[in-house]
């Protein structure tokens, strides 16, 4: 497997592969480029190509193609060894059995279960009739791996039996359900819709009902699994994200026929929302954003096409608000009431679907001609809609710029004075200040997670990975504790919070740094770079509560913390200075 990630690395120069997601310049010898993961105006990420790595000055990312694959893509290692071996032609080795991490088995299931389903379609014509009279063609069925399952109690559980694996195995999964009399099959009757994630892994199943006799919901998603969280993924997105980047713009659907049909008529820019954050209200903004997160990484400007007279575009909203918060342009398709996507393009054809994406409005201008048409004939009550549902949108917005110009325009088209609005929207900031700020902390903690996540993983794997050598290279028992100081836990307690993810950590790391004679350099910088997260979350936390201080004006207080601040500040120029003596 060493040679693998070597290989990889010969033969893709990190400049191929960022610039593959994000335009770069070249400054002397390095590269740089506006930061994928945090929001700048100005470049301050940068690009070596000699050492293969980045670091941005504004937020702190920094890596390989690896994890730049990884951060950028929301995947874990794997994912990104799976994609970079794909675009180098380099043939990972197979799995062994033996030595399958969880995981990799629950991915193995899926793609049975899938493989099962698939074979049960092409037997059965009435479900095949069906999905070609919503417009499907064969290639889209074959490309999407569509898939039926019988309405039987286990017909699916008998198929993996044979195939070897455990009752536990499949209700690891989420295939199967437990009662009294024995395990049975979670989806039936159902035509199935694989989920993938960006690296094209199968992680969950949607099922939509195929005889509905109302008894049961219309679609039955998998549940969390180890290997599918249904806040982290949009359904398409494996199939979109180059679509996205190369059209600079992505199309947000609710359903699954939907973004099927859209994509078959060309535009593969389209993601769902089908099962996901940013279509349930109960998903909290850190999940919410990281969705965005990853779509805005792609493109800034996104087009949401939902039929406006359904739930599901409320739930849409509450997205776009955060989607505008990023800085994003996000514009609304416009559809015929009562019509998805889906429908429009089977029933209209594909031209009233480019059209639609093509008269596509900016959401305020969007809400505010909706608003008009509903309430244009009395000012008054003109005036009170578009406070309440539109300027919160002007509010959400991030430049000021923006904020007036639609200030502007929205008076020309209401005949409200722009005095007026502008009064209303002081209201309204003061009355959304509290969710703003989640929505800058969610932002805020989305990128730190998940590089000290990142660099944990890194390190619990290079500590279970030299216990397993006869003869370690690094001194662990040394290294084991300073972790346990930096986490503030136990050494034992250490090792059995990560004793899940075991196999895994040692895979990670022994692709890593199996051939590294910098062993010990590494450690101590991955050990800095960790200490340095910590202290700058620790740093975050005493600003907050030195802002709640000064509100209430408590100068003894503010001071002590003020004191505290100064010697974390300390501690983080501490790190730095040391990294460039080295
Ligand atoms: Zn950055």
């Amino acid at each position: 497997m060493n040679s693998s990630v070597q290989k990889i690395k010969e033969r893709l120069s990190i400049e191929e592969v960022i610039s593959s997601y994000i335009k770069l310049e070249k400054v002397g010898s390095n590269l740089k480029a506006k930061c994928p993961f945090h929001n700048e105006k100005t470049p301050s990420f940068f690009i070596s190509n000699d050492r293969g790595n980045y670091y941005c000055f504004g937020c702190g990312a920094k890596g390989d193609i690896f994890t730049f694959v990884e951060e950028f893509e929301g995947l874990d290692f794997k994912g990104a060894l799976k994609l970079l071996a794909e675009r180098a032609g380099v043939v990972l080795e197979n799995y062994d059995p033996k030595n399958e991490s969880e995981k990799e088995k629950l991915y193995r299931i899926m793609e049975e279960a899938t493989k099962f389903f698939e074979n049960n379609l092409i037997k059965n014509n009435e479900v095949l009739n069906y999905l070609k009279s919503r417009g499907l063609e064969d290639k889209t069925i074959k490309d999407f791996r569509i898939g039926f399952v019988k309405n039987d109690w286990r017909e699916l559980y008998f198929s993996l039996q044979k195939k070897g694996f455990t009752d536990m195995d499949m209700e690891k999964a989420g295939l199967v359900k437990k009662t009294e009399k024995g395990f049975y099959d979670r989806f039936r009757g159902r035509i199935m819709f694989p989920i993938f994630d960006s690296s094209g892994r199968i992680i969950a199943f949607s099922g939509r009902i195929f005889v509905d006799d109302g008894k049961l919901a219309k679609y039955l998603n998998s549940p969390e699994t180890p290997i599918f969280s249904k806040s982290a993924v949009l359904y398409g997105l494996d199939k979109a994200k180059e679509s996205i980047r190369k059209n600079n713009f992505s199309i947000l659907v609710e359903g699954q026929f939907d973004l099927i049909l859209s994509h078959q008529a060309g535009f593969k820019n389209t993601v769902a929302t089908s099962g996901t954050a940013l279509s349930d209200s109960t998903i909290s903004k850190e999940n919410v954003v990281s969705n965005l997160g990853l779509i805005r990484r792609l493109s800034g400007n996104i087009v949401l096409a939902f039929d406006a007279d359904k739930a599901g575009f409320n739930a849409a909203n509450r997205a776009s608000k955060i989607a505008l918060s990023f800085g994003m342009d996000v514009k609304v398709a416009k559809m015929p009431e009562g019509i998805d996507p889906a429908d429009l393009i089977s029933k209209n054809g594909v031209d009233a679907w480019r059209e639609a994406i093509r008269n596509s409005k900016h959401i305020i201008e969007f809400l505010l001609e909706k608003v008009l048409k509903d309430f244009g004939n009395d000012t008054r009550k003109a005036g009170r809609e578009i406070k309440e549902k539109v300027l919160p949108y002007v509010n959400a917005l991030e430049s000021s710029i923006e904020k007036m110009h639609f200030i502007k325009k929205i008076s020309d088209m209401s005949q409200i004075s722009e005095q007026a609005l502008k009064d209303d929207l002081v209201k309204i900031e003061k009355e959304f200040k509290y969710e703003k700020e989640e929505i800058e902390k969610a932002k805020e903690i989305g990128n730190k997670m998940f590089r000290k996540d990142y660099i944990e993983r890194r390190l619990l794997g290079i500590i279970f990975w030299q216990k397993t050598l006869s003869k370690q290279i690094i001194n662990i028992e040394k290294m084991t504790k300073e972790l346990a100081e930096i986490f503030n836990i136990k050494e034992n307690e250490l090792l059995d919070k990560f004793k899940d993810n075991k196999e895994d950590l040692i895979f990670e790391a022994e692709v890593f740094y199996g051939e590294n004679i910098n062993l010990e350099k590494d450690v101590l910088e991955l050990l800095d770079n960790l200490k340095e997260e910590y202290l700058k979350e620790e740093l975050f936390c005493k600003m907050q509560e030195l802002r709640i201080l000064e509100i209430k004006k408590d100068n003894e207080k503010s001071n002590e913390i003020l004191k505290e601040i100064n010697e974390i500040n300390k501690k983080i120029q501490n790190i730095k200075n040391s990294r460039l003596r080295k």
